[in-house]
């Protein structure tokens, strides 16, 4: 497979965990809807909102939130702060879990959402990779960034921010310093914003490496911003999830749905109409 200039320097394949995390789904799920990179902060409030209204309107049986649902995670303290951004996610969260299973694997931007805002959230924290037997297939779920072997400089930073004392020095931090740090991080990238096609992509070769180790066909995954499916050969694919985004421009994003066919892309549904025919009527 080819990997654009051969004189690029790639990371190594990531091996698979050698005690991969296997979820298989309850019998009676019919729809399973997987969502990722909302990159939602304070400064989102429509793509809020758009995910709000889909996750009160659709009929999916369980949610699969696949990584940087938020642009930052500042730390799960920030829940208890009246009025603020985790807080609404915090609430958000919970009535969804309150009426079906909701999944949270983290991306690269909000990997300091910690086990107490997930419990607190009512939501499963999944490992990245993670198996899923659905359907009477297997799928592999992953924020994707650890294949993408050609953002060497990244995965270098990667693991030196997921290094325990980087955490705890972050969570020693008073409150309105990680606010300020979080705000000027997010001006500084809008600054910085580059085009998505020129970052590195998911290695195919490691995407078949993983999926064969695992026993799956599919890998589904997000972080790269390209939504497709990719036929990898031999039976296997690479479904990417899209971005959001309702706050700049004409909106973007989108849903994967997998069921008893397989998957398939659908807009993010708008809260449901009031039924017309329901309560006191119209005159
Ligand atoms: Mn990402």
């Amino acid at each position: 497979m080819s990997r654009g200039s051969a004189a690029r320097p790639v990371s190594p394949a990531p091996r698979l965990p050698s005690r991969l995390a296997t979820l298989r789904a309850e019998p009676g799920w019919r729809r399973i809807d997987l969502i990722s990179d909302l990159h939602l902060s304070p400064d989102m409030p429509a793509t809020l909102a758009r995910l709000r209204a889909h996750l009160s309107a659709t009929p999916a049986d369980a949610i699969f939130l696949l990584g940087d649902i938020f642009e930052a995670w500042i730390g799960d303290d920030a829940r208890w702060q009246a009025g603020t951004f985790e807080q609404f996610a915090l609430e958000l969260l919970r009535g969804v879990s309150a009426r079906k299973p909701l999944f949270f694997m983290h991306g690269n931007r909000d990997f300091a959402l910690g086990e107490p805002m997930a419990e607190d959230a009512g939501m499963r924290l999944l490992p990245d990779p993670a198996r899923l037997e659905a359907f009477g297939r297997g799928w592999l779920l992953s924020h994707g960034d650890q294949l993408c072997l050609g953002d060497v400089g990244y995965l270098r930073a990667r693991a030196a921010v997921r290094r325990p004392g980087v955490l705890a020095a972050l969570r020693a931090m008073p409150l309105f310093a990680r606010r300020a740090l979080a705000r000027h991080l997010r001006a500084k990238s809008r600054m910085h914003q580059s085009d998505p096609s020129t970052w590195a992509d998911v290695d195919d070769d490691a995407a078949r490496a993983w999926l064969r180790d695992a026993g799956c066909d599919t890998l589904i995954h997000g972080h790269t911003h390209r939504p497709a499916l990719h036929d990898l050969g031999d039976g296997l694919a690479r479904a990417v999830l899209s971005d959001w985004d309702y706050d700049h421009g004409p909106g973007r994003g989108d849903v994967l749905v997998m069921d008893a066919r397989g998957l398939h892309r659908i807009a993010p549904m708008h809260a449901a109409a009031p039924d017309p025919h329901a309560g006191g009527g119209s005159p």
